[in-house]
């Protein structure tokens, strides 16, 4: 096996390349092809040995991930289980938790969802109040959760939940693997404005979870989820993986999985402004060559490029083993300025018809659809003016923000009574 120090791409898709045309068989189940995979260490090939990887560098985990498409083969499943949960677990997660949670996130068996934001507590996430009370061999969780993408079909949530009151916020805060198939959760889907619906209330009246379920250490999660915040950041791009179209009970449940995923997200696209429909809407509407419509292209795509490049230039930085950090925040604001660029230039040659849906609509209703989209892409994942304060504060070394209620105990705190 390829050692980390030794590492070579052509080396590591020479032994990939002999590995899948060992084992690979379109016909098997997914679940067993991905069990094969684990064992094999190529399904998170940067991962140490011991929790199914092969200790090899953070550029190994894209390169192994897209040779596997290219040979025809169905890698780790989308996600936020395998994106934010599984590299939080493996963080900060104990080795029983460990064994027990990724390889269930990793063969597809197990999906999650994200229960951090409440109805009082999102950008200042710490503030929250759902509580979490020992049991005997359980915790017992009361409280609200909202805007969690996906938990109406999740099996399991990263909860954030108080488990002490009596220090300041960001301390008393615990990390918890919370099954989601049980009688104190009930989740509610929420309409959105652009008709989707694609996350949920969750409502927790003394839901039960393990005491083995922490992740991290009791009053400690708030690192814990730093690092999934961490990790959202650098995800927010979804991109669906190229399977082949070729036969095989593996491929279609492959298929069958993305599809039932993407399904969720299918206003995402719109959500990041359709720049790439700009050009085709301009020509279609007769107006590519008016010059205060060329201008607002020509910024749009500069504004895209340059986004582009930031993302490459940290995906690089990335693959050579750095954490993800301000370049996330960077990324996220491109990507909001982008977006809102975009839906301005649409609603420019479109005019009045961008508000249009059904067949006469430009593009099928596509851009009414980025006009009620965009301004979700600002929100998720931490909002724009969030990002601004995580650069002022941590790359240009500005004073911080006036925190006044970070040093005292959570239960003095005047507004939560
Ligand atoms: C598409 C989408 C998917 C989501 N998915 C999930 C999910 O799966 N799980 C989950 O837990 N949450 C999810 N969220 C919730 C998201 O994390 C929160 O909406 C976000 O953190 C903002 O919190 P809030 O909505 O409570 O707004 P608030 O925090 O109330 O903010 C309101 C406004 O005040 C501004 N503001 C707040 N604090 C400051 C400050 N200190 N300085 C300057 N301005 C400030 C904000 O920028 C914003 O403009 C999702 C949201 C969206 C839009």
């Amino acid at each position: 096996m390829t050692s980390a120090a030794a590492a070579d791409p052509d080396q590591i898709r020479a032994e990939l390349a002999d590995w899948v045309h060992q084992h690979w068989d379109p016909a098997m189940a997914l679940r067993d092809w991905r069990t094969l995979l684990l064992a094999s260490g190529w399904a998170v090939p940067s991962w140490p040995q011991r929790w199914h990887g092969r200790d090899l560098p953070a550029w190994a985990e894209e390169l192994v991930g897209s040779e596997l498409l290219r040979l025809g083969a169905v890698g780790v499943p989308v996600g936020s289980g395998t994106w934010l949960a599984a590299p939080t677990i493996l963080a900060h997660g104990s080795d029983e938790l460990r064994d027990r949670l990724l390889a269930p996130i990793l063969t597809g068996e197990q999906t999650w969802c994200q229960l951090f934001s409440e109805p009082g507590a999102g950008s200042d996430l710490a503030g929250l109040s759902t509580s979490a009370v020992l049991d005997g061999d359980s915790w017992v969780v009361n409280g609200q959760k909202v805007w969690n993408t996906s938990a109406h079909h999740a099996d399991m949530g990263m909860l954030l939940a108080r488990t002490d009151w009596s220090v300041p916020k960001h301390h008393g805060i615990t990390y918890f693997a919370l099954p989601m198939r049980q009688r104190g959760v009930e989740v509610r889907q929420l309409r959105q404005m652009n008709f989707h619906a694609s996350f949920n209330e969750v409502f927790l009246t003394d839901a039960r979870i393990p005491v083995g379920n922490v992740i991290g250490e009791v009053g400690q999660g708030w690192k814990a989820a730093l690092t999934t915040l961490a990790y959202e950041r650098r995800f927010s791009a979804l991109r669906r993986p190229a399977y082949s179209p070729a036969p095989g009970r593996a491929l279609d449940e492959a298929r069958a999985e993305a599809d039932d995923h993407f399904a969720t997200y299918s206003w995402y696209p719109q959500r990041a402004g359709r720049p790439d429909l700009v050009i085709e809407h301009a020509r279609a509407a007769g107006v590519s060559d008016d010059p205060v419509i060329r201008q607002a292209i020509a910024r749009l795509i500069t504004l895209q490029r340059v986004a582009i490049w930031t993302a490459e230039r940290a995906r690089v930085a990335r693959a050579r083993g750095a954490r993800p950090g301000a370049e996330g925040s960077i990324g996220k604001l491109a990507a909001s300025n982008v977006a809102r660029e975009s839906a301005k230039v649409h609603s420019m040659i479109a005019g009045a018809a961008a508000l249009l849906t059904g067949p006469d609509s430009p593009f099928g209703g596509v851009v009414a659809e980025v006009l009620m989209s965009v301004p979700g892409q600002s929100i998720a994942g931490g909002t724009d003016e969030i990002q601004k304060n995580i650069l002022a504060e941590k790359v240009l070394g500005l004073p911080p923000e006036i925190r006044v209620d970070r040093d005292v105990p959570f239960s003095e705190i005047k507004h939560r009574g």
